[in-house]
């Protein structure tokens, strides 16, 4: 998601849509221009379209071949993606969430309370859905967690915050205004800890750099060496901004 606004300000060729047989399914192709790639780029994205990056002097015709020419490893991919673990849009007792970048277990006390980690919850687990209650109860420990967490890395790199803000962004993990307010995404107490980091880094980046330059991510690169298995995980996890 970040990455794909790097090259927001450079008007591209738009993509092309085709669809590409993969073993026994049928799958959207979008093939992608993107005038600063070197080699054609293959990817599975989590919604099952599969997409090609074509380089600089690409064509369409290549980059249906390239696509082709792999789809042994794209039959993989698309079992990996099977395999991968899903949460469900209600929550009940079994259910396995995301908190601190662990899958734990929707679980029950004794007292019939909800628990999971190392986390207590005074809700009864014969409430029904219980993804109100537990999201609630993950917000309410990110607002406490997330500001001091972004003035501490604030000032162990020296830059000015005014405010952060904590939110329930649909789309993104957080955000830097002009005016130095920092606004994360409560999510990301269900994310590990150096990814939470590396979005606090991110937006702290963006106190020095107010764009997604080449200048920018050298800024991120420093203040975040690990950034791309962070990126990574992201990307990964994405399901859990939706
Ligand atoms: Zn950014």
């Amino acid at each position: 998601m970040i990455f794909d606004r790097i090259f927001k300000n450079k008007p591209r060729p738009a993509p092309t849509t085709e669809a590409l047989q993969v073993g026994s399914r049928t799958a959207p192709l979008l093939m992608v221009p993107h005038p600063r790639a070197r080699r054609y780029l293959l990817r599975l994205r989590p919604d099952g379209t599969i997409r090609v990056t074509i380089p600089r002097h690409g064509s369409l015709s290549a980059a249906r071949d390239f696509a082709a020419r792999n789809v042994g490893w794209l039959e993989q991919q698309f079992q990996q993606l099977a395999a991968r673990p899903q949460t469900p849009a209600r929550w009940n007792l079994e259910t396995e969430i995301y908190f601190r970048g662990e899958r734990v277990r929707l679980g029950t006390e004794a007292d019939g309370s909800i628990s999971f980690g190392t986390e207590r919850l005074p809700v009864s687990a014969a409430a029904g859905d219980l993804r109100p209650a537990i999201e609630k109860h993950l917000r309410h420990l990110a607002a406490q967690e997330l500001p001091p967490r972004v003035m501490e890395l604030a000032a162990a790199h020296g830059v000015d915050v005014a405010r952060v803000s904590v939110r329930n962004q649909k789309s993104r993990w957080g955000s830097c205004s002009r005016r130095g307010t920092i606004s994360l995404n409560w999510r990301l107490i269900q994310s590990p800890g150096f990814v939470r980091d590396y979005i606090i880094l991110h937006e702290l980046a963006h106190r020095r750099q107010m764009n997604h330059s080449e200048k920018f991510w050298q800024e991120v690169a420093r203040l975040c060496p690990d950034y791309l298995a962070a990126e990574r995980w992201l990307k990964q996890h994405s399901s859990l901004l939706k």
